[in-house]
């Protein structure tokens, strides 16, 4: 069959396990990325249950939005698997044994130990006229491919990976194939942390209109906050992965001095590991004293591989006693201002750096909730305090949220706080 020469594409996710929200539907995500990125977006996506009524319209519908439609689900050998001989009466076209199918699906149930194909597998040969049966190294069902009116058809077992299998191959071979070069989609994501949306978006929207043309015309931004912080997905495209990389790159740079102290870089995504590459970096250890948060700070730094390099250890201190006792915080200081205070944060950071003669401390103590708050200090009440190479700087922050909003929130400035603190030694 002859390269499709396709644009845009539509999925119709197939399965009643997909309605129920027993499944998440994995596959589309998959596809709409792996198809951006080779300059096919994914304009339109419907989810529908193993019902032929609904997978007829939903086919249709997608047919008459995109020029390349994948089905997902339903291929399989069971009655609940409607997409092939749905799709095919539909189409008017009869189901036929292919030979190409059949020799796949014999030699996979041999290489399983048995002589011949379950009577229910055989069906799996058949394949709607006119169509291609697409490889499917990973399980029986193969995938299929058609042309009708114009529209690419591609229909694909719900398994993920037998979904990924047939696509990378049989699939990008004939779109990837000769001719026509599309222009790829890009993304350069900027992490960000301790600022608001809102707040980013004053400091950032002035600047990016203040640019010259030349570095922001055809990039798109989109503000993905989650309770870490807000991540700057910049988008692009262009028939040259090259350029549109570098395009990206020169605009994030020119916004350098608005994002920088917000910033941090890390393949994950996660700043404890921005946090951890920064310590190795500057060749510092860090010990951590956690109060509310329970050795969520610790936790997330061990995620981290690698992280025994510079993680020297911790201790929850969730008790006074504790406090007290495990990292000489002052009993004066407990008395006269409570365990959620300055002065009891800066002697965790102290502290803990002292016991575990690390370069850098960290104390967080604060009230999570839901009971324990006061109206001096609320639920969401946290201070946190980073001591590095001798000193020690600390701040209140009050978060919102349930008692997991406020742990997660309270571990995330900790970290910031530190990275922040590193960045600065780089730059002195
Ligand atoms: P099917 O091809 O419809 O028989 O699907 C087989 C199995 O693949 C289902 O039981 C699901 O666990 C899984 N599956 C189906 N559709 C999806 C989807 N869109 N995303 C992720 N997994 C799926
Ligand atoms: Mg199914």
């Amino acid at each position: 069959m002859a390269r499709p020469d396709v644009s845009r594409a539509a999925i119709v996710s197939v399965g009643n396990e997909l309605l129920y929200g027993q499944t998440v539907d994995t596959n589309a995500a998959w596809l709409g990325r792996v198809l951006a990125e080779r300059g096919i977006p994914v304009v339109w996506r419907c989810t529908v249950g193993d019902v032929d009524a609904d997978i007829v319209d939903a086919f249709d519908a997608a047919r008459a939005r995109a020029d390349l439609v994948l089905v997902s689900g339903g291929l399989g050998p069971t009655p609940d698997d409607r997409t092939k001989p749905v799709i095919a009466a539909h189409l008017g076209r009869r189901l036929v044994p292919d030979e190409g199918a059949r020799r796949d699906v014999e030699a996979r149930f041999r290489a399983a130990g048995l002589d011949a194909v379950p009577p229910r597998s055989r069906g799996q040969y058949d394949v709607p006229e006119g169509a291609r049966a697409l490889r499917n190294p990973k399980g029986t069902a193969p995938g299929l491919l058609l042309e009708e009116d114009g529209c690419t058809v591609v229909l694909l077992p719900g398994v993920p990976q037998e979904l990924r299998a047939i696509v990378e191959g049989d699939v990008f071979a004939l779109l990837d194939g000769g001719g026509v070069t599309r222009e790829a989609v890009r993304h350069r994501v900027v992490h960000t942390t301790g600022i608001f949306e809102t707040r980013l978006a004053e400091v950032l929207e002035p600047r990016l209109a203040s640019l010259p043309a030349s570095l922001t015309r055809g990039i798109d931004l989109a503000y993905l906050p989650d309770l870490g912080g807000v991540d700057l997905r910049f988008t692009t495209r262009d028939s040259d992965v090259g350029v549109a990389g570098e395009r990206l790159e020169r605009l994030v740079e020119a916004l350098e001095d608005v994002l920088g102290p917000w910033r941090f870089e890390a393949e994950s995504g996660d700043l404890a590991e921005a946090t951890v590459r920064a310590l190795a970096r500057f060749g510092r250890t860090v010990a951590v004293a956690e109060s509310c948060t329970g050795g969520l700070i610790g936790k997330r730094l061990t995620d981290v591989a690698g992280a025994s390099d510079v993680f020297l250890g911790g201790v929850i201190a969730y008790s006074n006693a504790s406090k007290v006792r495990d990292l000489g915080v002052r009993e004066d200081d407990l008395a006269r201002h409570g365990a959620v205070s300055e002065a009891v944060a800066c002697g965790l950071a102290r502290g803990v750096a002292a016991r575990f003669a690390a370069d850098a401390g960290i104390g967080v103590t604060g009230v999570a909730g839901p009971a324990g708050g006061s109206d001096e200090k609320p639920v969401g009440t946290v201070w946190i305090a980073v001591f590095l190479d001798g000193e020690v700087e600390a701040f209140v922050a009050h978060f919102p949220g349930d008692r997991d909003s406020v742990r997660v929130r309270a571990a995330q400035a900790a970290l910031a706080a530190l990275h922040r603190r590193l960045l600065g030694v780089e730059r002195r």
